[in-house]
């Protein structure tokens, strides 16, 4: 067989956002699942990115993307408006309220692969409604590994429509607050025996600035977030967690839990610089040594 012109499709959002901090105020920047997952996964792997943006779209954005080497045959331009959001921190930057939500093109979006994608071997479902993901998933050919990441929107108007796509993935990811939406359990564990039974063989779930566990039927792995001195603007965080452990997942080539550990410390990484400065900002200006560097001294910090 020919290898894939990808090895990893990513499918979400795309946004121009407005963002709030304490500190500072952003408007208009890049923002989107898929735009975060993309530009996170381009140091480690070939990914695709399907989403969809309005003619409106500035030229500098796609030129990032081009940059970073993520290929955009994914990337459909409709007339109409790009997809917008607003939101602000609170004071810890732990909380955020969303201020608005303009859907523009995002709202009659249909995800379609491209040929070539849907020979690739990994999948990330970004957060997009659940039927779309399904969409996106029933155009593949038998890809190797496939994550599924959601919101709360979607545990709280389309669950059914969810839990049958999630059974349908080998891994689930979300944030502990969503496990406990959709279980209705505090204890992340209790969450994550529930949400096994779904199907997936993996539950990640995220814990922000306390870092993730990886659940199975058998174990639990613990990691924490690499501490930062400061950062400037978590939007995004957990999609360059998961975009930057797809790619290095990708990478190997493998899809066993040892492999998924090692890829979590690359995710990790993503996200640490990542959140360092507001949309890819920082991401654009990364390269694979700075990574390799914070790799090695974030395993020194977790050794025991
Ligand atoms: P996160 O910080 O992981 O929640 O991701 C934030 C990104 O998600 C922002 O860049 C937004 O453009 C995008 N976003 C916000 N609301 C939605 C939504 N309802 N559906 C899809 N993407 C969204």
């Amino acid at each position: 067989m020919t290898k894939p012109v990808v090895d990893l499709t990513i499918v979400g959002s795309i946004g121009i956002d407005t963002i709030e901090t304490p500190t500072e105020k952003r408007e208009e920047i890049l923002g989107g699942s898929v735009s975060y997952a993309c530009a996170a996964a381009s140091f480690f792997a070939h990914a695709g990115m399907v989403g969809v943006v309005g003619t409106d779209f500035p030229a500098e954005f796609r030129a990032a993307w081009s940059q970073m080497n993520i290929d955009l045959e994914g990337l459909q331009t409709v007339e109409g408006k790009t997809f917008r959001w607003g939101g602000v921190y609170h004071e810890n930057m732990d909380n955020r309220d969303t201020l608005f939500t303009d859907l523009g093109v995002f709202e009659t979006f249909s995800p379609e692969l491209p040929e070539d994608y849907k020979d690739a071997p990994y999948l990330f479902l970004g957060n997009i409604h659940p039927a779309l993901q399904l969409h996106v998933l029933e155009q593949t050919r038998d890809p190797k590994f496939v994550l599924i990441d959601t919101m709360d929107l979607w545990i709280n108007i389309a669950k059914d429509d969810l839990a049958k796509v999630i059974g349908k993935c080998d891994m689930l990811t979300l944030n502990e607050s969503e496990a406990q939406l959709y279980t209705g359990e505090h204890s992340p564990t209790q969450a994550a025996k529930k949400l096994l039974e779904l199907g997936p063989e993996y539950v990640l779930i995220k814990k922000g600035g306390n870092g993730s566990m990886l659940f199975t039927k058998e174990d639990v792995f613990l990691l924490h977030a690499y501490p930062l001195d400061d950062f400037k603007d978590p939007t995004g965080a957990g999609d360059t967690f998961a975009g930057g452990l797809m790619g290095a997942l990708a990478a190997s080539g493998k899809t066993d839990k040892e492999a998924i550990r090692q890829a979590m410390v690359y995710g990790s990484v993503a996200a640490s610089f990542g959140v360092e400065e507001f949309s890819l900002e920082r991401l654009v200006k990364l390269d694979r040594d700075e990574i390799e560097i914070r790799v090695a001294e974030f395993k020194e910090m977790c050794r025991i």
